[in-house]
C-alpha cells in the first residue's frame, strides 16, 4: 500500500480527479475526508455530531478526529492499492500525524486552479447525496438535470457550498493547507498540474505526474 495525496483549494476538483481515476483502476482507492465527515453526520456518530458545527461553518474540525477516521481506513487497506487521500492532510499538524503512522507517501499533487474560477465552480456544483458522485451544471452537467447518472438518486447542494462559507473555507484554505506545498516541496514529493483544463484531461495530467 501506498499513498498519493491530492493538494488543492476546495473546489479544485481533486474529488473529481480522484473519484475518476479509482473508477478506472481498481488498485486504485479514492479516499475523502470530507466524505467520511459527511457520512458520519448523516449517521449521527459521536464524531459526526462533533464535526457538524465546524463543517457547516467552512472551519476545519479537530485535528485529532479527523486524523483517527483516516488512521482507522489506513489500518483496514490491505494489498496492492494506491490510496488517493483527498481532503487530509489539511495542515502541517495532520501531515506530521500522517507521517507518524510511518504509511509511505509515493507524491503529492498540488491541483492548481485560481481562486476566481474556483468561486464560479462551487456555484455550480452539485453533489450525489447517496454514491457521492459530483457533478458540476455547466462543467459536468448529469445526464437528466438533477439526477445521478450513476444511482438515479436526487443530486444537492451541500450545505457548505454557500458563496459566504465558501469565502470562509478559502481563507482557511490559504491559511492552514497551502504551507503543506512548501511541507512536502522540502521532502522532494511534490508535483504540480494545472487544474484548469476540464475534467477528462485535469484526470490525465494527474496520472502522469503522480
Ligand atoms: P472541499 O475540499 O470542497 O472543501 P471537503 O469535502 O474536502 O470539501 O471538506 C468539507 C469540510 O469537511 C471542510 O470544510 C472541513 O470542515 C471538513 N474537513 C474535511 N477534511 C478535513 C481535514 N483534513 N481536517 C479538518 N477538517 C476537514
Amino acid at each position: 500500500m501506498d499513498i498519493v495525496i491530492l493538494l488543492g483549494a476546495p473546489g479544485s476538483g481533486k474529488g473529481t480527479i480522484a473519484a475518476r481515476l479509482a473508477s478506472e483502476d481498481s488498485r486504485l482507492r479514492h479516499v475523502s475526508s470530507g466524505d467520511l465527515l459527511r457520512g458520519a453526520v448523516a449517521k449521527g456518530t459521536p464524531a459526526g455530531v462533533e464535526a457538524k458545527g465546524y463543517m457547516e461553518k467552512g472551519a476545519l474540525v479537530p485535528d485529532a478526529l479527523v486524523a483517527q477516521m483516516i488512521k482507522d481506513v489506513l489500518a483496514e487497506t490491505e494489498g496492492d492499492v494506491t490510496m488517493l487521500l483527498d481532503g487530509f492532510p489539511r495542515n502541517v499538524a495532520q501531515a506530521e500525524i500522517l507521517e507518524r503512522t510511518g504509511a509511505p507517501v509515493r507524491s503529492v499533487v498540488l491541483v492548481d486552479v485560481p481562486d476566481e474560477v474556483i468561486a464560479e465552480r462551487i456555484a455550480g456544483r452539485r453533489t450525489c447525496p447517496q454514491c457521492k458522485a459530483g457533478y458540476h451544471v455547466k462543467a459536468l452537467p448529469p445526464k437528466v438535470e438533477g439526477v445521478c447518472d450513476k444511482c438515479g438518486a436526487a443530486l444537492v447542494v451541500r450545505k457548505d457550498d454557500n458563496p459566504e462559507t465558501v469565502k470562509d473555507r478559502l481563507v482557511v484554505y490559504h491559511r492552514e493547507t497551502e504551507p503543506l506545498v512548501a511541507f512536502y516541496e522540502a521532502k522532494g514529493l511534490l508535483r504540480r498540474i494545472d487544474g484548469d483544463q476540464g475534467p477528462e484531461r485535469n484526470a490525465a495530467a494527474f496520472k502522469s505526474v503522480m
